[in-house]
């Protein structure tokens, strides 16, 4: 079976699903996008997704071309075709083809293309230890500038992180905001654990809301654990009893160390480890 991708409103062998040279997506990165899972051939949290896609189209003034509920039905259906069942969708909206400029005026048609595929994780080695991190240099996006809570078709904020933490050994790194607290790391919100309290940066931090974080905290303070978003500094995270990531493609993944500071005892935490089987068990539909 070919791959089907769903472009210009309706499902094309994949090597068919082309869109314009001229699109502003591929011009300027002018989009916005979401990565979502699937679990046993259901998409996981798909309304929550399709929700911040659209609050991240609204907040770039970027009309989209097929109402909330079409999309849940386009993403379904595509995933379907695809007879995937664990895997991963892209869904990306384009501003469409214009002329060369920046005048969103002159774009039309913006696209929606949606890529249902298999998934490259973590290896399960790194979901026993927990992983290294270290602080990019890279700082966040000002909210001023752009913010971090659109998740947008420009990345190279996070790109640039993230080829720090390669060049550094590590397959992820934490970033600071503009005020030098604790943001995010690159592609997953991150969370300590100090006295049994779970904290995690507000959403005005400068951090994308992940759709994963939401998840964790509510399964979190149903089994009794508090959690707290709060302003946190990196001294906060050495001196953590726990910490970990969350996020689509990660779920719920320890860190070990910062910066060359061992966090805890140097191993994936309990709480952690109770999280991340929690979590586990909603992705199973338990
Ligand atoms: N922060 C950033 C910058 C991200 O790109 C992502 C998504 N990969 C996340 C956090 C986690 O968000 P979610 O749980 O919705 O995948």
């Amino acid at each position: 079976m070919s791959k089907q991708v769903y472009v210009a409103g309706k499902l094309v062998p994949a090597e068919q699903a082309v869109v314009s040279v001229f699109d502003h997506g591929l011009l300027y990165g002018d989009g916005v996008f979401e990565g979502i899972r699937v679990y046993g051939g259901k998409v996981f949290l798909l309304q929550e997704h399709i929700d911040r896609l659209f609050e991240s189209a609204l907040a770039i003034r970027l009309e989209l071309p097929i109402s909330n509920p079409e999309m849940v039905t386009a993403v379904k259906d595509t995933v379907r075709a695809n007879e995937i069942s664990d895997g991963y969708v892209r869904l990306v909206v384009t501003r469409g083809a214009g002329s060369l400029g920046l005048d969103i005026r002159r774009t039309a048609n913006p696209q929606v293309i949606i890529i249902a595929d298999t998934i490259s994780l973590y290896p399960d080695e790194l979901y026993r230890t927990g992983m290294k991190l270290v602080t990019a240099s890279t700082i966040r996006n000002h909210p001023g500038a752009l913010s971090p809570r659109i998740k947008s078709l420009n990345y190279l904020n996070n790109i640039l992180a993230k080829i720090e933490g390669t060049d550094a050994g590590t397959v992820e790194a934490l970033m600071l905001n503009h005020n030098g607290e604790v943001a995010e790391c690159t592609g997953d919100n991150i969370f300590i654990v100090k006295r049994g309290v779970l904290r995690t940066p507000q959403p005005d931090a400068g951090i994308l809301e992940g759709i994963t974080r939401n998840a964790v905290m509510k399964l979190s303070r149903e089994a009794g654990v508090p959690v707290v978003e709060c302003v946190m500094t990196r001294h906060d995270i050495y001196t953590a009893d726990e910490c970990f990531l969350t996020g689509t493609a990660a779920e719920v993944i320890a860190v070990t160390s910062l910066d060359g500071r061992q966090i805890g005892e140097g191993v994936p935490g309990p709480i952690t480890k109770q999280l991340l089987e929690l979590f586990r068990r909603l992705t199973h539909g338990g």
